[in-house]
């Protein structure tokens, strides 16, 4: 059993939707149609809140906006779950806080997806660089804990499809993203988790992400107080229809929930 610090965190979701967002471009179906606010999603990423600071994990194409939207005003670090396009394009704006931070920001993330952010952002890491660059600290994990100014993170192993990507415990919250496997081990670490956030893109099968079942068969094995879906897909339907048909403690997550732990 893995002792956990107790960790008062506040927890917002800055973005719940698939790579693509909803609405979808061009789509006309009756979810990226829907006037529900709660239908219309960005990429996905967490902010938490623990103590004084703020760390985001992902940084996707919608990130500035979502950095303006929550008043996001300091950033302690970053944590990457992997490098697709969604989950790492747009960390060109911590820009703003390197100017306001006067620092590099930190970000944490696994040497495979470090080589990807040094491809993706080639231009923060030449010697000659173009002044008001980007300026990012990279920080290499592994699948053990490590502390950020006394914050104590587990990555999770998990796979999308065949891309082993991270998710992070901290206290007892977890945040799993773009995974459709968690071996047994790693099962053990989540376990006494009090909120799970885990992705479920549809009811259909996918080749890389839980489905429905697959998520509400995890949520079942690890047995958390409150479970939010996020990363969800337009094809999945429309918010209200779903919260619906979900067990009592599993809700749909959205973009601005926010989850507080004490
Ligand atoms: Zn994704
Ligand atoms: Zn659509």
């Amino acid at each position: 059993m893995i002792s956990h610090q107790k960790l008062s965190i506040q927890a917002t979701l800055l973005g719940t939707g698939t790579s693509q967002g909803i609405p979808v471009i061009a789509c006309n179906c009756e979810v990226c149609r829907s006037i529900n606010s709660k239908d219309k999603r960005l990429r996905s990423s967490l902010l938490l809140k623990i103590g004084e600071n703020n760390f985001v994990i992902d940084t996707g194409p919608d990130f500035r906006q979502q950095m303006l939207r929550e008043e996001v005003n300091t950033l302690r670090a970053i944590l990457i779950t992997h490098e697709h396009v969604d989950h790492v394009f747009g960390m060109d704006d911590i820009r703003s806080y390197n100017w306001i931070q006067n620092h590099p920001l930190d970000v944490y993330a696994e040497p495979r997806v470090q080589d990807a952010i040094k491809r993706i952002f080639s231009y923060v890491f030449v010697n000659q660089k173009y002044p008001g660059i980007p300026k990012m600290k990279l920080h290499v994990i592994n699948d053990k804990s490590f502390k950020i100014d006394g914050v104590k993170f587990i990555p999770i192993r998990c796979y999308h499809h065949k891309l082993p990507v991270y998710g992070y415990r901290a206290g007892d919250l977890t945040y799993i993203t773009d995974t459709n496997y968690i071996p047994y081990d790693e099962i053990k670490k989540i376990e006494g988790t009090r909120v799970l956030i885990i992705n479920a893109l549809r009811k259909e099968k996918h080749i890389s992400h839980f489905n429905l079942e697959e998520a509400l068969e995890v949520i079942e094995k690890i047995k958390p107080e409150k479970a939010y879906l996020t990363h969800l897909s337009h094809g999945f339907g429309k918010h209200d229809d779903i919260e619906k048909e979900l067990p009592k403690n599993v809700f749909l997550a959205y973009d601005g929930l926010v989850i507080k732990l004490n």
